[in-house]
């Protein structure tokens, strides 16, 4: 792991996305670390590894997430959900931030408790726990989590009594990219019976959760989780309890952030009073856009047809299905490649760079070639787009990033892509399938003066 940090610009903070700092910035700094990396690593000559993927994370973004979340969900305090990615400086930064962490395993909650963050500001959100873990969590003072049936509770009552727990409901998770509720949630007929076990089994019901899918893209799902937690919210006062928080899970995604926001804060003005704590556990929103991948062309096989005589060609990078596009499996994402250097086969391992960063134009002083430069010489001159299929490195077939991506220029061996939008559900859940690396190392950058400062770079 480099510790990288650079810093560009400090910004205030206004209500408006607009008034972040224009993303230019960021891509300029990100495009820096991404051609300084690459062009340390010579291919014909490297150690094995040396041109390994590796991400280029700006903490920049991370915190310009925290800071527009405070601006438009003002009452509610996020729970990062380290499952979607437990890079250890973003960890730093959201709980220096304030931040309290979503954990699902006892691996997550010491990773989180290792970094000082109090007991009391981690949810152990898995309402079906591994027993071992839950006398782990009770050591460790970590009393809230959630439940959504009766059997968990017993488990409750033999090994964490005091534990603050909440109730997870279900929810309609259908226009959701990762869809939840087959899996947990307790339905509003079972409510009753569940607060009046808890109530029998002298335990601490502090609060209702839900969670709407991971990704979710229509509001509405959050009005009616909203809705149906203030029902239970009412049947457990009724029975005696005192709950005193509400968890609005995760799902939240960057694109319709603002308008998903303003429908929650209308819902939780009329239902929730201003008496009650409200949580959330969002994963994807703080991380999605923070990293970008960059992979090495491995391999190339030229694909011509037969009729036609038209080439095109299947590119196999170091990185797959089975690393950190993982996402493509688990998270139906479509990573979109870009180029990031083009390798100029009448020089020695020169690179035509990609007009990424500011620092290109010295390069090309130097004799290096753009390859946006190449790409409009293909374009002016008629040149058709070349179509490449993208696939990782193992031996399986089913490692295939993109089936079609059309290029106005030659990509060969040795050449760079790039992806952005790699901060979630991918290094996560990397595997080391074929004796692959699931290690990739990340460069760290940071276009927020705020960043830095909160984590003393
Ligand atoms: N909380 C729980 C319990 C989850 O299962 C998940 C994702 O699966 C999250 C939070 C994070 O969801 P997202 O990344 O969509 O915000």
């Amino acid at each position: 792991t480099n510790f990288n940090i650079n810093c560009v610009s400090d910004h205030d903070f206004g209500t408006q996305r607009e008034l972040l700092p224009p993303a230019k910035v960021a891509k300029e700094m990100i495009g820096a670390a991404l051609q300084k990396h690459i062009g340390a690593v010579n291919p014909s000559e490297c150690e094995p590894g040396d041109e390994d993927a590796f991400f280029v994370a700006d903490i920049g973004e991370v915190y310009r997430q925290h800071m527009r979340w405070k601006n438009n969900l003002p009452r509610v305090t996020p729970h990062y959900a380290i499952k979607c990615n437990p890079d250890p400086v973003v960890l730093r930064l959201l709980a220096t931030l304030g931040a309290g962490f979503d954990c699902a395993s006892k691996a997550e909650i010491e990773q989180v408790l290792k970094i000082g963050v109090d007991p009391s500001r981690i949810i152990y959100a898995q309402p079906c726990k591994t027993k071992s873990y839950m006398r782990y969590t009770a050591k460790q003072n970590v009393k809230q989590m959630t439940f959504d049936n009766t059997d968990e509770l017993y488990k409750v009552k033999e090994l964490c009594p005091d534990a603050e727990l909440y109730l997870r409901i279900l929810t309609d998770d259908s226009a959701s990219l990762c869809r939840l509720s087959q899996k947990f949630g307790a339905s509003m007929e079972t409510t009753q019976e569940l607060l009046e076990l808890a109530k029998e089994l002298d335990l601490n019901i502090a609060g209702v959760a839900f969670h709407v899918g991971s990704g979710a893209t229509d509001s509405s799902a959050f009005v009616q989780a909203v809705t149906d937690a203030r029902d239970v919210f009412d049947r457990a006062i009724d029975l005696g309890f005192s709950p005193h928080t509400l968890d609005i899970g995760g799902g939240f995604v960057s694109e319709t952030f603002e308008f998903t926001a303003s429908v929650l804060n209308v819902a939780l003005e009329q239902h929730i009073p201003s008496s009650i704590r409200i949580i959330a556990e969002p994963g994807r929103y703080y991380t999605s856009s923070a990293f970008t991948l960059a992979c090495n062309v491995i391999a190339r096989r030229t694909v011509e047809d037969k009729q036609t005589g038209e080439k095109s060609y299947m590119l196999y990078l170091n990185d797959g299905v089975y690393g950190n596009f993982s996402s493509i499996i688990f998270d139906h994402q479509h990573p979109v490649p870009q180029i990031l250097s083009t390798r100029r086969k009448q020089n020695n391992y020169n690179y035509a760079l990609a007009d990424l960063s500011r620092s290109t134009d010295s390069l090309l002083d130097s004799g290096y070639t753009s390859a946006t430069e190449d790409q409009h010489e293909l374009a002016s001159g008629g040149g058709k787009e070349i179509e490449y299929s993208i696939w990782g490195p193992t031996c399986d077939g089913i490692d295939c990033i993109s089936e079609s991506w059309k290029s106005g220029q030659t990509v060969d061996v040795g050449d760079w892509l790039y992806f952005e939008e790699m901060g979630a559900y991918t290094k996560c859940s990397a595997t080391r399938f074929n004796g692959f690396t699931d290690k990739h190392e990340t460069v760290y950058v940071s276009s927020e003066v705020g960043a830095s400062a909160v984590l003393g770079f």
